[in-house]
């Protein structure tokens, strides 16, 4: 297991009251025009490392997760520390499977590979934490309750702290879609710099149906409208799944299950539309992997994982659809000098 000890001079300051500093941070900066907009935020990291243990959805296997803070410009990145793998970038060009999760492993070694990485790469989004190592002793991460839930409680458990580099963002210059028959994928340029996410689902199961919702993200609508929402399947697909050994960690402690008009969970949903604000909350997890904070539109029509993916590599073949935004004068420096 690879050791990273934080150095305190590049730590600065401890963030308990959490994104409102940010805002504040942000406000600071004098903003050149609307129609060139810069980069005010810094990269943050993690305060102090933080462990948890649960079952891997598709193994069924116990694997302890590690998350340990990291330097400036590292990005995500996992490692598999029982098979001594090389470090996995979370990055989109690592994705090496879309089928039932988000997968990223290293090209050269089969093994070293880490699956059901997006619903921490969610809450590690909507949290706004950009640089962190991932250690796990296992192939995949654990669901614990299917949601983004408990990734974002031990995110807050960690803390966050910012570091002297400025956050990677990148700009939506022209509309980028892909599309498989009536689903479909798209990044639009958004007059606001920020990123907005809307998805629309259509089920033939009666309890799911037809949904649709829209958000902009941020750390706050992050947590209030998505986070909480658990991933979900239909009971005939479990047998399926079962028969062909997946999803053996799967049960209705960490994934909701429907059959046609009902909801199986003794508990039901936690919210009406869960289904739909789920496919977003996994969208949130898929476009971190362009490894920076992207400001444009995402419209996602019964998109997941593999659309998802398609999107991203699509955009960043295309170089004039998008531009990393300059950092804002003096929005290092000034911290420097504080
Ligand atoms: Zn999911």
């Amino acid at each position: 297991m690879e050791s990273f000890s934080p150095d305190p001079v590049a730590l600065l300051e401890r963030e308990d009251e959490g994104f409102s500093s940010m805002l504040q941070d942000i406000a600071s900066f004098p903003r050149s025009s609307k129609s060139t907009p810069t980069v005010t935020a810094l990269q943050t990291t993690l305060r102090f490392p933080i462990t948890c243990a649960g079952v891997g959805l598709h193994t069924g296997r116990n694997i302890t997760l590690r998350i340990e803070p990291a330097p400036a410009s590292t990005g995500v990145v996992f490692h598999r520390i029982d098979i001594a793998g090389t470090p996995i970038p979370a990055r989109y060009d690592h994705v090496v499977e879309t089928r039932l999760s988000t997968v990223i492993g290293s090209k050269d070694d089969h093994r070293n590979r880490v699956a059901t990485i997006e619903h921490l790469m969610a809450a590690l989004s909507g949290k706004g934490i950009d640089n962190a190592r991932i250690f796990l002793d296992g192939p995949e991460v654990p669901v614990l309750d299917g949601s983004s839930a408990d990734f974002l409680f031990l995110l807050d458990c960690a803390g966050r702290v910012k570091l002297e580099q400025p956050r990677r963002e990148i700009e939506i210059l022209k509309p980028v879609r892909v599309q498989e028959g009536s689903v479909f994928a798209e990044l639009l340029p958004n007059a606001r710099n920020e990123l907005s996410l809307s998805m629309t689902i259509d089920f033939p199961a009666r309890a799911i149906g037809r949904q649709s919702l829209g958000i902009t993200l941020d750390e706050a609508a992050f947590r209030k409208e998505v986070s909480f929402c658990r991933t979900f399947t239909n009971r005939q697909e479990i047998d399926a799944l079962r028969a062909a050994g997946l999803a053996l960690g799967g049960s209705l402690e960490n994934a909701i299950v429907v059959d046609e008009e009902k909801v199986l969970n003794p508990t039901g949903l936690r919210a009406r539309d869960e289904f739909v604000r789920h496919k977003l909350l996994d969208a949130v997890g898929d476009l971190f992997l362009v490894g920076a904070h992207l400001r444009g539109r995402f419209v996602g029509h019964k998109s997941g994982h593999h659309l998802n993916n398609m999107l991203l590599r699509t955009l960043m073949a295309d170089i004039s659809a998008w531009r990393e935004l300059p950092p804002a004068s003096g929005i290092a420096s000034s911290r420097q000098a504080a």
